[in-house]
């Protein structure tokens, strides 16, 4: 195997926890990322990895939290891993070494027969993730050239007999299936006892035929209002991905039979704190719940009559085990912590920080909680005169830059417009945050994973400023600095003038 190759693979099973076993998949679907990419992208396909492979590659996993098995690792190919010829023996394989870890597989579920559902059953904790995406066998063969389109359904049957612990996801493409097809696939699952649902808004690019596309905006008010009908059942309907533009640890929805179902939670509520502290975003909630044993909540969420009330309460779990409270990714509080060292180590410089037209509202209420809370705490003794750091955000083009959103000492914004290059010299520095459009791929496409280096360099061109330091989302690139383009992130140093660094 080409070195590079292997190296990446030990990465992702290290650092991000996915066992890649294989990238074959028995699919064609209409809806597939890997159709519609633009030509030359630097991802790996790989045929089914031999069983010498896998072993050493498990080595390399964290003995704490699951194994994920056919999940998409950023540049590889992820195929349906029960195609694999040796998918027994690889769970073999992990069960020998970790006994107790949670297994958790995605799949399509064509291959998910009794005889894998009972060998599954037998290896918990095991979990699945089913694209189902349609109703019936004739939708499958439709949608996803499904070539024994009945077996999922049976899938289904067998994974609630055997009280397999499944979620189910839908791609949801009404504009091909019509809407009584997606309603019917939510009925389905949550007849057959799933533990959630997530309803994705397709992705398309400008390499996508015409009738793939649609008007997102449009599209996604409709999605999410045609899924408010569904809030009554069991199962929580999520849509991905989710419209959030600030930090708060608001409860998306709560898996049936789990410790958050027993208690008085609610969908909707917002965890104010954990044991005692508040979390700073509803990454560091969830994170903060998972490892506690039996952690004190406090929260606000809607009473019987419609009036807020507030509350507390322990939540009976043991350390590690999930709550079942579901909350939507935001911001690790990791990578707060980075970029909160990086604009107090450049006070005085002339910072950018650059993110993706998803994360736009996320990334802006992380910069008012710095600028509200984080740079007084880290330097008490200097709260008065803390300088630099005007922080600003900025889109697409000059003329759009918002206003100066920091009042710090010894700044000259806060006037409400925009600074111009002679203003800003006489400050000690500033943050702009800089919203980069995914033009490589276009079509769709918002996400900072999908950014290229080409974007990034389109985007400072547009602003009328130029920056000491360009703060960029590590998603974007390999553990070689690479962007899916094959571009390294040095040639934005070299172009630009400006110092990168990569969190
Ligand atoms: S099952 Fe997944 S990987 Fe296979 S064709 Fe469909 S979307 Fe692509």
């Amino acid at each position: 195997m080409d070195p590079k190759l292997k190296y990446i693979l030990l990465k992702t099973v290290q650092d991000d926890g996915i066992l890649p076993i294989t990238s074959v998949c028995n699919m064609a679907c209409q809806f597939c990322s890997h159709r519609n990419n633009p030509p030359g992208l630097d991802v790996h396909r790989l045929g089914h990895l031999d069983l010498e492979l896998i072993e050493e590659l498990l080595q390399y996993l964290d003995p704490e939290g699951p194994v994920i098995i056919g999940e998409s690792a950023t540049r590889i190919i992820e195929g349906d891993p029960l195609a694999h010829p040796e998918f027994f023996q690889i769970i073999e394989l992990v069960r020998e070494s970790f006994p107790l870890k949670g297994i958790r597989i995605t799949t399509n579920g064509s291959f998910l027969d009794r005889e894998r559902v009972d060998f599954l059953a037998g290896r918990r904790p095991v979990e699945l993730n089913i694209s189902l995406n349609c109703s019936s066998p004739e939708e499958r063969v439709f949608l996803m050239a499904d070539r024994r389109p009945e077996q999922v359904f049976t899938a289904l049957e067998l994974l609630a007999e055997r009280e397999l612990v499944f979620h189910g996801s839908i791609v949801a493409m009404p504009h091909l299936m019509g809407w009584e097809s997606l309603g019917r696939t939510i009925e389905l699952l949550n007849g057959y006892g799933a533990k959630s649902i997530r309803i994705f808004l397709p992705g398309f690019t400008r390499y996508s035929s015409a009738r793939m596309q649609f008007p997102v905006e449009e599209m996604y008010g409709r999605i999410a209002e045609f899924i408010e009908g569904y809030k009554g059942l069991d199962t929580p309907v999520l849509l991905e991905p989710p419209a959030i533009n600030d930090l708060q640890a608001v409860v998306k929805g709560i898996i049936p039979g789990s410790p958050a179902a027993r208690s008085n939670l609610k969908k909707g509520a917002l965890i104010t704190a954990v044991n005692g502290e508040r979390p700073l975003s509803r990454v560091d909630a969830f994170q903060r719940i998972l490892v506690s044993a039996n952690p004190l909540l406090q929260y606000e969420q809607e009473g019987v009559g419609g009036e807020p009330v507030r509350g507390e309460l322990v939540l009976e779990k043991e350390a590690g085990e999930r709550s079942g409270l579901i909350l939507d990714y935001d911001l690790d509080p990791a990578v707060m912590d980075q970029l909160t060292r990086a604009f107090l180590q450049n006070r005085d410089k002339r910072i950018a920080l650059l993110t993706s037209v998803a994360a736009e509202g996320i990334m802006g209420a992380f910069l008012d909680y710095y600028r509200h809370s984080l740079k007084h705490l880290y330097n008490p003794l200097q709260q008065d005169s803390v300088q630099g750091n005007c922080v600003r955000q900025s889109r697409l083009s000059p003329d759009r830059q918002s206003a100066c959103r920091i009042e710090g000492a010894g700044q000259r914004g806060g006037t409400g417009q925009a600074e111009g290059p002679q203003e800003a010299a006489g400050r000690e520095g500033c943050i702009d945050l800089l919203v980069a459009e995914n033009r490589f791929f276009g079509g769709s496409i918002i996400a900072a994973g999908l950014l290229t280096v080409s974007d990034i360099m389109d985007r400072l061109r547009e602003s009328s400023q130029s920056y000491d330091l360009l703060l960029l989302p590590g998603i974007i690139f390999d553990n070689f600095g690479n962007d899916l383009s094959g571009r390294n992130y040095r040639e934005i140093e070299e172009e630009a003038g400006v110092t990168v660094e990569i969190i």
